[in-house]
């Protein structure tokens, strides 16, 4: 991989020895950064999921918030289905189950591809009627799989009505929603009292003499008792443990990270915490965990799923589940400097391949997800299709040159500045373009209309912090992205800068709800920017006052 890479990047690989023993510090860290970004290509790794959660926002921004999150774990040592491929001298041993699943992981894991897959068709696009999904596959501890995932569901109530400053449309709205995920989600133990009076009474886990999960579905004659049996068994948070979910909270405390055991609670409610909603549902057991009755009678196995209330609780999703974290600058640093310092043999290919393994190989991989990498399963799945679209001018190198023609071909914001002029389009965004329309064959030819739209990925990411380097090119982007334009010019209107151009936008009161945040940071820095102004005046108050006082004892004191 690392010679790869240096094929690559020929600036790069002419670096001579003494060149990359210089490059400590700043240096030696952007090529760090160039060499782990190429890891993005490379399924599985830190670099690879940093790059599907800007996907999994995009389609956040194009589709708005989903309707639901939900987990799925496998239950791969129970399942008969899976014991009969793999087990079939005794599939009824609990023992023979294990030796098998871990003698036969590609086929574990082909399985449970299988079975999710065919789950989200039945039971997500199917029974609830999404019409749109995320979904990402992923291996912990021993090494199972289990999958984290978003939906969008065609009846989901209005939650942005929950912050309205009206409060008969707030009101209404946690009614709707309450009665919505009331018939959704459920936080209730059917096997104990509805107040919860003998929750410490519930049953315990179904596993004799055969455990709740190695029961085939057909088998199933009581559907409530296997409700009972399976929340019993898989739905219960009955032990914290130190590696899975305590951590040191305030006071040094050990406390669960998912809260439990939680209160009981009478009736679903939702609250404004700091200003954004917080949905608690109906609870009679301290210990079960938020599931819908369906989703885990059929799935047989552990579950989650939670509605959506508040694009923070997205966000926090978002770096929770789409990726685990991003490669830090502090650390590649001190990557580079120790792989440039130890290796005697220092050369590039050498140094690019001790980056990329010191960042991919950070982890351990379980074997069903190193079969799941050799197969050629995909990674995660999702409803749409997505286009890159470049904001900084960056064009594809064409292969073959000949003669005048240029050597780049046209890119999506070529085609959308040379749009045709018709009414249809004169008033489009880029964003609208890019989503709707395939790209044309030529510069100025009529784009033809997608019969789906997808998902625009746009490039270069830009931090949209105003206080930040880039943040004139981020006003500019998002500028580009949402104001129909032809020229970059047009875009400044009036203003001198971009930042205040996009000032101007965001008061303009037709802002997609994917920019609410900038007008959030915006007030907030005109807050900052009254709070300021406000000590000013009180620091010249205090001055002018001092000197007024100095002024009276020196009028009243006789020199
Ligand atoms: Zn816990």
């Amino acid at each position: 991989m690392g010679r790869i890479y240096v094929k690559q990047h020929p600036r790069d690989a002419r670096l001579t020895v003494e060149e990359l023993r210089d490059m400590v510090g700043h240096e030696g860290e952007a090529l760090s950064k160039r060499v782990v970004h190429f890891a993005t290509s490379l399924r599985g790794t830190r670099q690879y999921w940093f790059h599907q959660r800007s996907r999994l926002i995009s389609m956040v921004d194009t589709l708005g918030l989903p309707t639901i999150f939900f987990t799925h774990s496998a239950a791969d040592t129970q399942w008969p289905e899976l014991a009969r491929l793999i087990c079939l001298d005794n599939p009824y041993s609990s023992a023979c189950r294990n030796t098998a699943l871990f003698n036969n992981p590609a086929i574990a894991d082909w399985f449970c591809h299988q079975r999710i897959t065919r789950y989200i068709d039945t039971f997500y696009v199917g029974v609830l009627g999404a019409t749109d999904y995320w979904v990402r596959f992923e291996w912990q501890h021993r090494g199972s799989p289990h999958v984290h995932g978003v939906a969008w569901l065609p009846d989901a109530p209005n939650v942005k009505d929950l912050t309205s400053e009206n409060e008969a449309t707030v009101a209404a709205a946690k009614e709707t929603i309450i009665q919505y995920v009331d018939r959704l989600v459920s936080t209730i133990n059917p096997a104990i009292a509805a107040d919860g009076s003998d929750a410490d009474q519930a049953p315990l886990p179904k596993t004799k003499p055969q455990h709740i999960c190695n029961k085939s579905y057909i088998e199933v004659e009581d559907y409530n008792q296997d409700l009972k049996d399976l929340i019993a068994t898989c739905q219960r948070h009955t032990r914290c443990s130190a590696a899975y979910c305590l951590k040191t909270g305030r006071g040094g405390k050990q406390e669960c990270r998912f809260g439990y055991p939680k209160p009981l609670q009478a009736e679903t409610t939702i609250t404004m915490v700091e200003g954004d909603p917080v949905l608690t549902t109906k609870r009679n057991d301290p210990l079960v965990n938020d599931h819908n009755t369906t989703q885990i009678s059929s799935w047989h196995g552990n579950v989650d799923m939670k509605v959506c209330v508040s694009r923070r609780k997205v966000i926090d999703y978002v770096a929770k589940y789409a990726t685990k974290s991003e490669p830090r600058s502090k650390a590649l640093r001190e990557v580079y400097s120790s792989t440039v310092k130890k290796g005697d043999d220092c050369n590039i290919t050498k140094v690019a391949q001790k980056i990329m393994i010191s960042s991919v190989a950070e982890r351990d991989y379980s074997a069903q997800e190193t079969c799941h990498l050799l197969l050629q399963l995909p990674m995660y799945t999702a409803s749409r299709d997505f286009v890159p679209l470049s904001l900084d001018g960056s064009r594809e190198v064409l292969q073959r040159l000949n003669g005048d023609q240029p050597a780049t071909s046209p890119c999506l914001l070529d085609h959308y500045m040379e749009r045709p002029a018709t009414l249809q389009f004169q008033e489009m965004t880029l964003l609208q373009f890019a989503r709707q329309y395939k790209m044309p064959k030529a510069v100025g030819t009529a784009p033809v209309h997608r019969n789906k739209q997808v998902v625009a990925i746009v490039r270069p990411y830009c931090s949209p912090d105003p206080g930040g380097p880039k943040y004139e090119q981020y006003c500019r982007q998002s500028l580009m992205q949402h104001v129909p334009f032809r020229h970059l010019d047009d875009l400044l209107g009036s203003c001198t800068t971009y930042a205040e151009a996009f000032a101007v936008f965001l008061q303009s009161g037709s802002v997609p709800p994917s920019l609410e945040d900038d007008i959030y940071r915006l007030q907030k820095l005109q807050q900052q920017s009254d709070a300021d102004r406000d000590q000013v005046y009180h620091h010249k108050v205090f001055f002018f006052r001092q000197q007024c006082h100095n002024r009276i004892i020196f009028v009243g004191t006789p020199r």
